[in-house]
Parts: structure tokens; C-alpha cells; sequence
């Protein structure tokens, strides 16, 4: 209805911490910077001081390749970097050392793409440009950014390696935008340069326009559920300006987690002149076909590969291996299972249902929960070993997930070992039988009503009682009660 006129583009600009250096990009800083005490992770260099000189990190400009490389960009043959003048409390040079592709700037790699699905469709992303730059540091607000009284600042952050990935406009719903962080993600782990679950390691902007419309930025996203809450606030926001016949005007907004708003930042007439020059204490960096050679022949396993190993490896149909590699944490819990009990349908089976479905139910990660690939193979195995049933096994998911407690301790622990006395279930069965007669006259008639029995007795057992054995013996005793009825018939007609 209002498609052409309501049509949405968005693009993205990521900046990923590159977590698996040990030093920042420029000095010998250790890069952990997480949980330590404010400004104690600094040196002249990233503090900024006058005459301290920047060397770059030589691991970090491999990762940089490799991350463009796994992004099919054309890595540049020459790199250079440059400053970008701003004057903001993170940043205590004044600028940034970063790279450009403008005034005679050569970023690392440009021109690259990669692929999401959704629903079953393939779509392309471009990616404009994949650069290196530095972290500034951390800005802390009290409270929400255009209220807070004051602000601190750490700068532990600042020199920490970045990744800036810059995507055309390519998205077209915040869903696809989330999709594109999360396959963004999911190669970098697979790199093992980056580390997702990090806080802060992925921060995103986002820009946005709807109907061919003015441009907006969105500044400070920092996770992939932000990412769809902000554009569908935004989106929500603009379409109110346009219904009203107000223009959307060009500007920078601020979006806020705790109050769910994007709020006005800056309104742009141009670009901002951050006077961008070359970096006169960093050479340019030749970057060779050998060494890219050398590097694509290093490159581990990325996604796509991996979910076709999953398929014809372990036989699991591609909508199964899709959610399985969909992150590294899970399809590395999966492979691991595999190697502990190969029942690869199996495992696949209780991680796509139970497992899944409980964490997105609970609005957790896998690698938020307590269960262990040990964990979930030992309940297969005490199902396949009869020990338990399936129905059980349910139960006792949950709490392994949250606890962490074996299966064997929850079994014991609760008293839901499987019921597989025969004597017993022949009692329980007797008891059901006596308390339900008109379930047992319609057994007896319709094999449908065989189920209710069944149920009674998985009822009074609390889901305990071994199902097969179960459903034998009631079988077995409506098989027998049909026999008299049809003996004493036949004693009457004698
Ligand atoms: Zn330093
Ligand atoms: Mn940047």
C-alpha cells in the first residue's frame, strides 16, 4: 500500500574492537582494559602527550586483512593513515588516528559484501570500506547523555585496535540490519580475532531514511537489540514527521537504551570539516600480494563453509546447520558434543527444540548458561540407555541450563528416575483401570482412547513411568478384557 513511498533504506557504520590483540594499535598498553581501575592502562602515547611517537601493531593490521579478506574486499596495495581533528574529552590528542578515503587517503579495503538470509532469501550487502583505526576513550554519563550532571572519563580505551566497517544502504528493516551485525559477528569469531560477548567490542551507527527522504544518523548503539529497537524507533518517528507533511531533517540523534528515544544530537547542514591530513609520524604501509596470500592461506573455516560441513558431515538438513553455525559459541557446543557421543541428529534435535526455545524464552546466550556439551550428551545417553525419558529429559533440561548441575545429581536430587517395574506399573495400571471404567469401555471400541489411559498412569507417576512399557501393558490388559467379554458372549449364545 505504502511501499515505494515508505520505502526504508538503512546503512551501518561498525567499529569492532579487534579483542584478540594483546596491546593496543599504537603502543605497548596491555588491550584488557575491562573491569580495571579507571586511567591505569595508559602511556604517553595513548594519552596523548605531546612528543610521544605511535608504532603500529603489526598482528593487528594482519587481522585487519584477514577480517577484509573474509569480507571479499580488494585489500588495498597501500594503506595510510591520517588524523581526523576533532576536539571531544575522549579523545586526548585532538584527533584520531584513523584512515580516510578521501584527499589522497587510502583506507585498508574497499569494495567488499556479504550475505544474509532471511526467511529463506539470500540477500547481498555491499561493503563500502573496511578501515583501521584507534578506540578513543570511554565517556561515562550520569544518566541519560542530555541530562547527565557531569561526565567521567577513562582512558584505558583509547588505542585500542578498531575495525570501521562502513555498508551501503543496502538494508531495508531493522531486521535485516540486526541479521547483518549478527553474520558480522559470526565471521569475526570464526576469525578468532573478536570476541562478541565482550561489552562494548561491537558498538554500531546507523543511518536511515525513509521515502528517498533526508537522511538520519543514529549514534551509540551498542548491541544487536538495540540496533532493531532504535531503527523501529526511528522508523516509527520519521513516518510521524512525514504523516504531519513535516520534513525529516538531516541531523545526528543520540539513542537512548534506557528511555528506548532517539534524541537530537546535532542537526547537519554539511559534512562535518574534521580536516582530515595524513598522519606524518606513521609511514604508509605496503601491503603485498604475498603477504595477503599468505594470510588467505591461514584463514580458518568461516560460516558458509561450515554450514555445508554440517550437512554433509552430519547429515542435518540446511535449516538446521544454518541455526547451528548462526555463532561460533553454538557450532563449536555442537561440535564438541558430537565428539563426546556421536548422535549428531540427536543433539541437533535437543539444541534446535528445547535447548534454543528455553534460552530465547529467558533472553539468554548459550554462553550466559550454565549447561556444558558434557551435560546435554549425558542426558542423551541416559535416554538412549532407557534411564530416563524423553519427557523427563525436558524437565531436567531447564535446570541444568540454569544450575549446572549434571543430569545424573537432577535425577537423583527430584526422584525422576524412570518407572520401568514391571510389577509396579501393572499395580498402577490395575488402579487406573478400576478408577476410569468408561475410559476402558471406549478403549476397548476406539484405539484413541487407548492414549487417555496411558496418560492417566504418566499422570499419577508425575511423567515417570517408562512410556513403552506402559503402553504395552495397558494394551495387553484391554487385549485380555476383550477376551472374557468375548467368552462369556459365547457362553450365552450356548
Ligand atoms: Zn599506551
Ligand atoms: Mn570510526
Amino acid at each position: 500500500m505504502e511501499s515505494i513511498k515508505d520505502e526504508v533504506r538503512i546503512g551501518l557504520e561498525v567499529h569492532t574492537q579487534i579483542t584478540s590483540l594483546k596491546s593496543k594499535l599504537f603502543c605497548k598498553c596491555p588491550s584488557d582494559y575491562r573491569g580495571k581501575e579507571p586511567n591505569t592502562i595508559v602511556c604517553p602515547v595513548c594519552l596523548g602527550l605531546p612528543g610521544a611517537l605511535p608504532v603500529l601493531n603489526e598482528k593487528a593490521v594482519r587481522y585487519a586483512i584477514m577480517a577484509a579478506l573474509a569480507l571479499n574486499c580488494r585489500i588495498s596495495e597501500k594503506m595510510v593513515f591520517f588524523r581526523k581533528n576533532y576536539f571531544y574529552p575522549d579523545l586526548p590528542k585532538n584527533f584520531q588516528i584513523t584512515q580516510y578515503d578521501k584527499a589522497g587517503g587510502v583506507p585498508l579495503a574497499v569494495d567488499g559484501y556479504l550475505y544474509i538470509e532471511n526467511q529463506g532469501q539470500s540477500k547481498k550487502i555491499r561493503i563500502i570500506r573496511v578501515h583501521l583505526e584507534e578506540d578513543p576513550g570511554r565517556l561515562v554519563h550520569i544518566g541519560p547523555i542530555d541530562q547527565s550532571p557531569y561526565t567521567l572519563v577513562d582512558y584505558n580505551r583509547s588505542g585500542i585496535a578498531l575495525l570501521e566497517i562502513v555498508t551501503a544502504p543496502d538494508m531495508s528493516s531493522p531486521r535485516e540490519a540486526r541479521l547483518f551485525l549478527q553474520k558480522l559477528r559470526n565471521i569475526l569469531e570464526h576469525l578468532g580475532i573478536f570476541d562478541g560477548s565482550l561489552e562494548g567490542s561491537m558498538r554500531c551507527d546507523a543511518n536511515i531514511s525513509l521515502a528517498g527522504g533526508m537522511r538520519v544518523e543514529i549514534k551509540n548503539i551498542t548491541s544487536f537489540k538495540e540496533v532493531e529497537r532504535a531503527l523501529n524507533f526511528e522508523i516509527i518517528r520519521q513516518r510521524g514527521l512525514i504523516e504531519k507533511g513535516i520534513a525529516v531533517k538531516r541531523e545526528t540523534r543520540h539513542w537512548d537504551e534506557i528511555r528506548r528515544i532517539t534524541v537530537s544530537l546535532r542537526t547537519k547542514e554539511e559534512e562535518q570539516d574534521y580536516r582530515y591530513f595524513p598522519e606524518p609520524d606513521l609511514v604508509p604501509v605496503v601491503i603485498s600480494k604475498e603477504l595477503i596470500e599468505e594470510i588467505r592461506a591461514e584463514m580458518p573455516e568461516l560460516p558458509d563453509e561450515r554450514v555445508k560441513r554440517f550437512m554433509s558431515i552430519y547429515g542435518l538438513p540446511k535449516y538446521d546447520a544454518e541455526v547451528l553455525v548462526g555463532s561460533k559459541y553454538l557450532a563449536d557446543f555442537f561440535e564438541e558434543c558430537v565428539r563426546l557421543y556421536n548422535r549428531p541428529k540427536e543433539i541437533s534435535n535437543w539444541m534446535m527444540s528445547d535447548l534454543l526455545r528455553y534460552l530465547y524464552e529467558n533472553n539468554l546466550e548459550l554462553y550466559e548458561s550454565r549447561i556444558t556439551p558434557q551435560m546435554l550428551t549425558e542426558m542423551i545417553r541416559l535416554i538412549d540407555e532407557g534411564v530416563i525419558s524423553g519427557k523427563i529429559a525436558k524437565k531436567i533440561l531447564p535446570e541444568m541450563i540454569i544450575s549446572g548441575k549434571n543430569p545424573k545429581t537432577i535425577i537423583e536430587e527430584k526422584g525422576l528416575v524412570k518407572i520401568s517395574d514391571e510389577r509396579l506399573l501393572n499395580e498402577l495400571v490395575d488402579k487406573v483401570f478400576m478408577e476410569n471404567p468408561k475410559a476402558v469401555e471406549d478403549a476397548l471400541i476406539d484405539d484413541k482412547a487407548v492414549h487417555y489411559l496411558i496418560g492417566q498412569v504418566m499422570k499419577l507417576t508425575r511423567g515417570k513411568a517408562d512410556p513403552e512399557l506402559t503402553n504395552k501393558i495397558v494394551k495387553e490388559k484391554l487385549r485380555k478384557i476383550r477376551g472374557e467379554h468375548e467368552r462369556l458372549n459365547v457362553n450365552i449364545h450356548l
